[in-house]
């Protein structure tokens, strides 16, 4: 609040960092021109006007750059995270008005998939909601929604960094992209006696224990904990494409936890590096 008091100091930070290394019309590529007094960028060449804003997450936000800075700071630092209910209260503006600006943030939060999980990684699976009654186990026709997940541990086997992901059923098949995504073939996994991660030892190094009812896995289920009462929080109907985009959040808040000083920083510069994401393909997104 007191960095960011206004709009207008909004909009010059982001122009700050957007013309960082200098000016490059997006227009014609031309690299002269002048910042204006609103922090927009005046082409010699063409006299195309540029905004701060334009080509970014940031593009046609409609309530401020304000709210909008004060946003994505609740959901980069806020260890719990924030509903899209919430924000629309505390800012004045309409509910679903504040969920499609969140899937802008969300989208900068995807993971970048160069730092995969390298070095003791737990992983399983779990079912949103909790298990059905009367199944044990691995549930095969559950209407429920199927999440796997990585875990990081530290020597001390404290909780180092996770990614989680929406997958269709508990085959090797459906845990394989996640497994391309988000665990290096250097990581040393850890998984309960479930066959189906059978087929990924060929490449991977999969050592498999009896979970003993969590307990060899107790900071996986930590984790799982988190994730199940954060995803509480959020409409049940949510599509499996947007389940993933929580769970995007949810491991981006997680695994820079410790840099809690620059989260949000980083955040701003993600959402300013990312091309426009429009509101008809979010809602694409919503029958996916
Ligand atoms: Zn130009």
């Amino acid at each position: 609040m007191k960095v960011f008091p206004n709009d207008a100091s909004c909009k010059g930070y982001l122009a700050d960092l957007k013309w960082h290394d200098g000016f490059e019309c997006s227009k014609c590529g031309h690299d002269s021109g002048h910042r204006r007094k609103d922090h927009s960028y005046f082409c010699y060449k063409c006299q195309h006007v540029e905004s701060a804003t334009a080509g970014t997450l940031f593009h046609k936000v409609k309530f401020g750059l304000h709210k909008a800075f004060c946003i994505a700071f609740e959901m980069s630092t806020s260890s719990k995270g924030v509903s899209s209910i919430q924000m629309g209260k505390r800012f004045g503006i309409r509910q679903g008005t504040a969920w499609f600006f969140m899937q802008k943030v969300r989208k900068a939060m995807e993971s970048s998939q160069r730092w995969p999980l390298s070095e003791l990684v737990h992983v399983d699976e779990f079912v949103v909601g909790g298990q059905e009654e009367g199944k044990k186990g691995r549930s095969y026709n559950t209407k429920k929604t199927r999440i796997i997940v990585g875990v990081e541990l530290s020597e001390k086997r404290g909780i180092k960094r996770a990614y989680a992901q929406v997958i269709d059923d508990y085959s090797a098949k459906s845990f394989t992209p996640f497994f391309e995504r988000h665990i290096s073939k250097k990581a040393s996994v850890v998984t309960d006696k479930w066959t189906g991660y059978n087929p990924l030892k060929q490449t991977y190094d999969i050592t498999q224990v009896p979970s003993s009812k969590g307990k060899n896995f107790k900071e996986l289920h930590l984790v799982i904990h988190q994730i199940k009462s954060w995803l509480r929080t959020i409409p049940s109907h949510a599509s499996k494409h947007h389940m993933d985009s929580y769970l995007n959040e949810f491991s981006f808040r997680l695994n820079r936890s410790q840099f809690k000083q620059s989260i949000f920083h980083k955040t701003i510069e993600r959402m300013l590096d990312h091309k426009p994401y429009f509101h008809t393909q979010i809602i694409e997104n919503l029958s996916v």
